[in-house]
């Protein structure tokens, strides 16, 4: 019996695990061991301050989980590979032959002095990054009248990082609804120098904010919270006056793993970026948000990257070499308020382009344009996740990110 443990059930650790139940025959034992049984859809944490009923956000983790898979509910403290060991918050060490960690990324407000230690925590200072933040950020928006909201990035890595752009657009759009946009100052604070970290893209989205009157405050790295004077500080001695501040906290990988002999001081697992093996140990592999590779955390690269590793995994078991090689490939909409949406699709050398998605030159999705299709798209993506993707089903996109009809922006 060979036995194969995989560390996280969320997005990519259901699909692996269900992906790979259909490929290895009956010798081989899968195991998820995950915290809890309540999967989160959570790219809905986004709309819940404005519209999304909460509870259709989280379905059943088992449910989500198939036949002939052993599930163990439990908090992981640490992995041992040389003895090839997990080790668990109940007492209990499981062995493994194969090991695939998809512990993604964990927002950790209590890295910003005056975040989640403050008085004004889920009071004046808010989060979307997780289900209850993102339900007290719908009451604090309810009742919110007017005044100076800033909309910030503590640091990067974070995932799905157009997320908070989203809320900057969305936002914009909830208040001008409810007929008070002109009472409220919206500010966007990042750490970076523009609205994102590709050049294009930055300028587009740039742009974008630029028309919806909302200020961008960049290159701001966070220092603290003043609780006193509500204000959010940087190092380099700015003070930015709230009313409302909608954070997204720095992230690390699991707790476990920082520091540990297969994380780095941030808890993020060095891997071969084409072939998602760890560096420190050839029987692990990482998944989704829990590696180190340069390229954005979020589910679509944790649905394109696992598809090629289940290949590469079936090949290493057997020896041999690995087949597939990743390119880093992400697709990531962008909700930009009144209805509309764009779409980005990059990968490790490619910065986004213009063009036609998923068909090139048919659609009926747009690159790096605003439209509703784009919009209907994302909102489809919610059945598409539950009933496709975590059942581990082929999609008919490509993992790996085609050129066809593709662009440079301000190309022909
Ligand atoms: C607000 C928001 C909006 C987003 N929007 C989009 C979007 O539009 N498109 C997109 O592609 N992506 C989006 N994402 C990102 C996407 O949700 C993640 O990239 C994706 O879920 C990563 O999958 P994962 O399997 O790596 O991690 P996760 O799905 O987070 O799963 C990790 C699992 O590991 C478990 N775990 C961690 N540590 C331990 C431990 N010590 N013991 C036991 N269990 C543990 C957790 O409980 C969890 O179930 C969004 C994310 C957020 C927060």
């Amino acid at each position: 019996m060979a036995t194969l443990i995989i560390l996280g059930g969320g997005t990519a650790g259901t699909m692996a695990a269900n992906m790979l139940r259909r490929r290895l025959d009956t010798s081989w034992s899968i195991t998820v061991i995950d915290r809890d049984d309540h999967h989160h859809y959570q790219p809905g944490y986004l709309f819940i301050p404005f519209w999304m009923d909460p509870e259709r956000v989280v379905k059943p983790r088992g449910a989500q989980i198939h036949d002939g898979i052993d599930v163990v509910h439990a908090e992981i403290t640490g992995v041992r590979p040389e003895e090839r060991a997990v080790d668990l918050a109940d007492g209990r060490s499981l062995s493994y032959d194969w090991l695939v960690v998809a512990t993604g990324a964990q927002p950790r407000p209590d890295l910003v002095p005056g975040m989640a230690d403050g008085s004004l925590w889920r009071d004046r200072v808010h989060e979307f990054y997780s289900l209850e933040g993102a339900k007290a950020l719908h009451d604090a928006l309810e009742s919110f009248e007017g005044g100076r909201l800033l909309v910030h990035i503590s640091e990067m890595p974070i995932k799905c990082p157009v997320a908070p752009l989203e809320f900057a657009f969305l936002v914009e759009d909830h208040l001008r609804r409810r007929g008070i946009r002109h009472l409220v100052d919206i500010t966007f604070v990042t750490p970076l120098d523009g609205a994102f970290t590709k050049p294009v893209a930055a300028a587009t989205f740039g742009d974008l904010l630029e028309d919806r009157s909302i200020r961008i405050a960049p290159d701001f790295a966070v220092e603290r919270i003043d609780n006193e004077a509500f204000t959010l500080n940087s190092y380099d001695g700015r003070a930015l006056p709230f009313d409302l501040l909608v954070t997204v906290p720095p992230h690390t990988g699991a707790r476990f793993l920082v520091g540990s002999e297969l994380g780095d001081p941030m808890g993020w697992i060095p891997v071969d970026k084409h072939t998602l093996r760890a560096v420190a140990d050839e029987r692990v592999f990482v998944l989704g948000d829990a590696s180190d590779i340069p390229t954005s955390k979020a589910g679509s690269v944790a649905h394109f990257a696992t598809e090629l590793f289940v290949e590469n995994f079936l090949a290493a078991v057997e020896g041999k070499e690995l087949p597939e090689s990743f390119d880093g490939h992400a697709n990531c909409f962008l909700e930009s308020g009144r209805g509309k949406a764009m779409l980005l699709d990059f990968n490790y050398d490619t910065e986004p382009l213009t063009g036609r998605y998923p068909v090139p030159r048919v659609g009926p999705l747009s690159l790096l344009r605003n439209t509703r299709a784009n919009h209907l798209g994302k909102l489809a993506f919610e059945q598409i996740y539950w009933n496709v993707l975590l059942p581990g089903y082929q999609m008919p996109v490509s993992a790996t990110m085609s050129m066809a009809g593709k662009v440079p922006a301000g190309g022909k």
